[in-house]
């Protein structure tokens, strides 16, 4: 899942910035077909997986969330280069998010369908085995909410949690081992192309890019995304420094050519090394914000997150869904942290929440 921005009021930029979702096959490269499903949150509409021609079969590269509407746009999809499900020789997973990999553990269980996802999401996924997600306390996203300060909002999504387990609505993500874990630098064939995988943590501690160094494609998954900018570290095991992790991953994907970039969620762009500059600059523009908070006298992380905008829209905090909030207090955690390590602020703990100052 990527961060939200759920305002869909158009606007002339609006008019493309949508038509993306449209159902449809559409040939991006020779032989790669970008085939998007639809997603059942308001926030993204869809996310993207790429068909890449394999003889008489295809590989995707993300399978989607499971639901009736994704499997049927998925065979359709698949129809018009007449393939079908049974053709999917394999699935390459960029990450975890359900968004991306759980279609996968459907199409391994009725088709056998080999499926890879990156080494490092190992631990996440096991954990996900073990005891499904939950706003428990040992969960990372409650220790980070209690260290900024965020009782009340903990409280609020604990209280929609409970809610949604009475009356039955909360649905869990299948989850299953992949067939195999991919490591960084390994080279995949398919269909005559050879698909480098690039460790990109970040977005999540697993997420992997594939890259196509021959024909200069880059298979982002949520790495870089044309219109929004990627959540940090939403995941079931904490991770030490996702962003500053995050801001490395750019950093290696901005060392390489310029690529074709097809991302998970939005259109397919010419470049990557244009979007990638622009993500720097905004976390640096959220980097000194956020010190200046600090400077202001807003001592703990989600004080900060309440006197920062939000999305694109610059949306007040307050005005924004739990869960978004839940996201906003997260990444402002990452930049705080990441300002702690360059030594522009310092921290305390006391009680069990993090204060900052300049
Ligand atoms: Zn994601």
């Amino acid at each position: 899942m990527a961060k939200q921005d759920q305002s869909r009021v158009g606007t002339v930029e609006d008019a493309d910035r949508y038509a993306w979702e449209r159902r449809g096959t559409f040939e991006v490269a020779e032989g790669v077909y970008r085939i998007p499903l639809p997603l059942p949150n308001d926030g993204l509409a869809a996310v993207n997986v790429y068909a890449l021609l394999e003889g008489d079969g295809v590989a995707l590269i993300d399978a989607g969330w499971a639901l009736g509407d994704s499997r049927t746009h998925l065979e359709e999809g698949l129809a018009a280069i007449d393939r079908d499900l049974g053709s999917i020789r394999r699935v390459l997973v960029t990450h975890i998010h359900r968004d991306h990999y759980e279609q996968s553990v459907v199409l391994q269980r009725e088709f056998g369908t080999h499926v890879a996802l990156g080494e490092g999401e190992r631990p996440s996924l096991e954990r996900i085995i073990d005891q499904h997600e939950g706003t428990d306390d040992t969960h990372p996203m409650s220790r980070m909410m209690r260290l900024a300060g965020a009782d009340d909002l903990l409280e609020e999504l604990a209280e929609g949690r409970r809610r949604a387990e009475a009356e039955g609505r909360v649905d869990h993500p299948l989850v299953a081992l992949p067939d195999h874990w991919l490591t960084d630098d390994e080279v995949i064939e398919v269909g005559g192309r050879r698909l480098s995988v690039v460790r990109t943590p970040g977005h999540t501690q697993g997420h992997v890019v594939f890259v196509d160094h021959d024909n200069g494609l880059l298979f982002a998954g949520d790495h870089i995304l044309p219109h929004i900018t990627p959540s940090i570290g939403l995941e079931q095991v904490p991770v030490e420094s996702p962003l500053a992790d995050y801001l490395s991953s750019l950093a290696l994907v901005r060392g390489m050519e310029d690529l074709q970039m097809l991302p998970a969620h939005g259109p397919v762009r010419p470049t990557t090394h244009d979007r990638i500059d622009e993500l720097l600059v905004h976390h640096e523009q959220r980097l000194r914000a956020s010190a200046k908070a600090v400077a202001d006298g807003h001592a703990t992380t989600y004080a900060v997150a309440r006197a920062l905008p939000w999305t694109r829209r610059e949306r007040r905090f307050d005005d924004l869904d739990a869960f978004n909030r839940m996201l906003a207090v997260n990444e402002t955690a990452a930049h705080l942290d990441v300002l702690v390590r360059q030594e522009d602020l310092g921290v305390v703990e006391v009680d069990g929440v993090r204060y900052y100052a300049p």
